[in-house]
């Protein structure tokens, strides 16, 4: 009896933190709001009632709660002003994970340089108004500013404005991006979680569950199916 007992609460346990990744992901945790909160609750990332909310300390964040990502800003990058935007609806549902298929890049100069050459095949040879990534990360651990959080982008046809997108410069069929990267696009996923711009509740997806190609290459596929909120195909 005690043993059943036992069970069905761990089991609740289980139920509720699986509920509560976005807070986790957040670098937060889940608890009764009259709890005094050192840094800021955040509403819609923990399971429960309504007053069990995300308390995010402040430290995890820093400024704008993205403290541990370093994105490198358009005007960092010298990048060309975009010809046209789209506001983009937030919080988005979903993020796309790609690779550029370039060579990689591992230190910022030769990431920046990498990532002016995109910006002028996307605009000039693509005819695109902007780069076509939210984001893109380098092999320095840096995230580069595409069109950023504001804009819809040119990523992955029919959810652009579903999904932001990250894209790893580099080419990653045979093995994965090192662990800077990796770490980078996974602490820029939980501050946009955390500044409101992704979905706690958002589904992970590569290029290539929504489309017709090799992206983000079949290692790097392979990886992102082993973290929080892979989606598989989509729907
Ligand atoms: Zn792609």
């Amino acid at each position: 009896m005690i043993a059943c007992c036992v069970a069905i609460v761990l089991a609740l346990v289980f139920q509720v933190q699986g509920a509560d990744e976005g807070c986790t992901a957040a670098s937060g945790h889940c608890q009764d709001d009259s709890i005094h909160c050192s840094g800021s609750y955040q509403s819609g990332l923990c399971s429960g009632a309504a007053n069990r909310r995300c308390c995010i300390p402040t430290g995890s964040g820093g400024s704008g709660g993205c403290s541990n990502v370093n994105i490198v800003t358009r005007s960092q990058w010298g990048a060309k002003a975009a010809t046209a935007h789209t506001a983009m609806p937030v919080p988005a549902p979903e993020f796309f994970i790609h690779h550029t298929e370039t060579p990689p890049c591992s230190d910022r100069a030769g990431c920046i340089a990498r990532v002016q050459s995109i910006q002028s095949y996307h605009m000039g040879h693509n005819g695109w108004s902007d780069i076509g990534y939210s984001f893109l990360v380098g092999e320095d651990g840096n995230v580069y500013e595409g069109r950023g959080w504001g804009y819809v982008g040119a990523h992955t046809e029919q959810y652009n404005s579903k999904g932001f997108a990250a894209s790893m410069i580099g080419s990653f069929d045979s093995h994965v991006p090192n662990d800077k990267a990796l770490t980078a696009v996974k602490n820029l996923i939980a501050c946009g979680v955390q500044l409101g711009k992704i979905a706690g509740s958002y589904r992970l997806y590569g290029h290539r569950d929504a489309g017709q190609t090799s992206c983000p290459g079949t290692a790097l596929y392979n990886l992102i199916q082993t973290w929080p909120h892979y989606s598989h195909a989509h729907p």
